[in-house]
């Protein structure tokens, strides 16, 4: 039986496009495949959408064609996860559903705000070309990235994607450049892991995984091997026996250790057919932990994220990174400024396991890898200023591992004044309300200078009644829940008598 955390997806017979799918198709990970919605026609059969909302959606994907770019591919199942009306979802107390979009459909679904702010942010920023070896691609000392697919690979595309190279459709590796790639490795014996990645590296085909993972598990300097997949989360049938047998099999007489990494942004992605995965996983003897990305308008919101990183933590996937969404062209409007992720994470203290609780973390351009933004109890928020003219800072100094500071690194993406306001009015009239699309972005004139930070509004504070609510837990005093059971140990003692033991 389901637990009742689990998040049930939409029963797909109830949509006119598969009522009559057999269950057998709808598990068989190749249907799935074969299916996936890639027009407006297809999404139209899934959701509801004014004829103006199509239009906008067929217009933004006609653009990103144009730029060479597969728009959109969702898996029939991951489609289930979206609310027949995607523009007024169910979301739970606390999370202000009134004023947010289906997390789903945000995520999967090209909208025109990836047409927005097109000046701002760098295009293809995180590229790999310039730090690799064939497939090989490095930014820290003893790591690697090893970019294995074949083809633009991912089951589901994501609208949030960092990686231009997932989505550009002539994007694919080469087994030549695999074996540099692979080369490159065994000839630097500082590296002890890599990661395999795609795409999506459980997306490729048997044979390649087989020859790639055979090929590493020969490199003595090699310890671990981290395979980057999404498929739990878009395609969780895709999680077969075949393939963590040959998993399994491949590195069993290695010294290697394997961890599986995936992508899971909201509770909504959490469903039976995801724990199921993650328990065959397990099962073959693979851990899997998780790097969720912090996005605007998806889960920028203590309910929803704490909700998300405990969920995962109840079906056995390790929340890792939370990261803050890269400056790319096209994710403007997903970037939730820093200071909101670091009292996000600031208020999940001691009200979650710490388990539970991911490193926040930025990956910063220019190679300088992952830059830690964590705060804790002893941040320097409070230092006298008031912290309201704080929000949505956008200039600040990082330091990456290698020593080299950045000045000036800014979070938020650029835009004029009125290039904001045509957006915003743009999007609400996409939507069908205002107050929804909240885009933090820099205003700037136009010679480029700072005028002003948008939705500069004071940094949200939670009280300890507003944090039981959010984390769901009962109030006992001071609008705290219960943490000491020496308080009530008279109560206990007696239905303790009472109980059978
Ligand atoms: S699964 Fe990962 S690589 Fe693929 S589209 Fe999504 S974010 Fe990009």
């Amino acid at each position: 039986m389901a637990e009742r955390y689990l998040y049930e997806p939409r029963d797909y017979r109830g949509v006119s496009l598969w009522k009559n799918v057999t269950d057998q198709q709808w598990n068989d990970p190749l249907w799935q495949r074969r299916n996936v919605i890639r027009d407006v026609a297809g999404l139209n059969a899934v959701m509801r959408l004014s004829e103006y909302q199509q239009s906008e959606i067929e217009r933004t994907l006609k653009e990103l064609r144009a730029q060479g770019k597969e728009a959109m591919r969702i898996t029939p199942y991951y489609a289930t996860l979206i609310a027949e009306d995607p523009f007024h979802p169910d979301l739970l107390p606390g999370e202000d559903g009134a004023n947010r979009l289906d997390p789903i459909f945000w995520q999967a679904v090209p909208t025109p705000a990836h047409l927005l702010f097109p000046r701002t942010g760098a295009a293809g920023a995180m590229n790999e070309e310039n730090r690799s070896y064939g497939a090989a691609y490095q930014r820290y000392p003893n790591r690697v990235a090893l970019f294995v697919a074949e083809n633009t690979s991912c089951a589901s595309y994501c609208t949030h994607c960092q990686r231009a190279k997932s989505l550009d459709l002539s994007a694919s590796i080469t087994r030549e450049e695999i074996n540099k790639g692979l080369f490159y490795i065994t000839a630097n014996t500082n590296i002890d892991e890599v990661l395999v990645t795609g795409g999506d590296a459980l997306m490729i085909s048997l044979d390649r995984l087989k020859y790639v993972l055979e090929q590493l598990c020969r490199i003595p300097h090699l310890h671990v091997i981290r395979i980057a997949t999404r498929v739990p989360v878009t395609l969780p049938m895709g999680v077969s026996d075949e393939l963590l047998k040959l998993i399994r099999r491949t590195i069993n007489d290695s010294d290697k250790y394997v961890y599986f990494m995936t992508h899971i942004n909201h509770y909504h992605e959490i469903t039976p057919a995801l724990a199921r995965a993650v328990k065959k996983i397990h099962h073959y003897g693979f851990s899997i932990r998780n790097q969720t990305v912090l996005l605007r308008h998806v889960n920028d919101n203590l309910a929803t994220l704490a909700e998300t990183l405990r969920r995962m933590l109840w079906v056995g996937v390790e929340p890792y990174y939370l990261l803050q969404c890269h400056r790319e062209k096209g994710l403007i409007h997903f970037i939730t400024p820093i200071q909101v992720g670091k009292l996000l994470i600031k208020h999940l203290q001691g009200w979650l396991s710490g388990m539970a609780r991911p490193v926040y973390a930025v990956n910063v351009e220019g190679g300088g890898g992952k830059v830690i933004l964590m705060p804790s109890g002893h941040d320097t928020m409070h230092v006298g200023f008031p912290l309201h003219n704080r929000v949505s800072e956008s200039v600040a100094s990082v330091w990456t591992w290698d020593s080299k500071i950045i000045d000036n690194y800014e979070a938020l993406g650029r835009a004029s004044r009125s290039e904001f306001q045509a957006a915003v009015q743009l999007m609400d009239k996409f939507i069908g309300r205002s107050g929804v699309y909240k885009p933090s972005v820099i205003i700037v004139d136009k010679k480029g200078r700072h005028l002003a930070t948008t939705h500069k509004a004071p940094l949200p504070d939670y009280s300890p009644r507003d944090k039981s609510i959010a984390f769901g837990y009962q109030v006992f005093s001071d609008d705290l829940p219960l943490t000491n059971p020496n308080e009530i140990a008279a109560e206990l003692d007696q239905q303790y008598r009472q109980s059978p033991h």
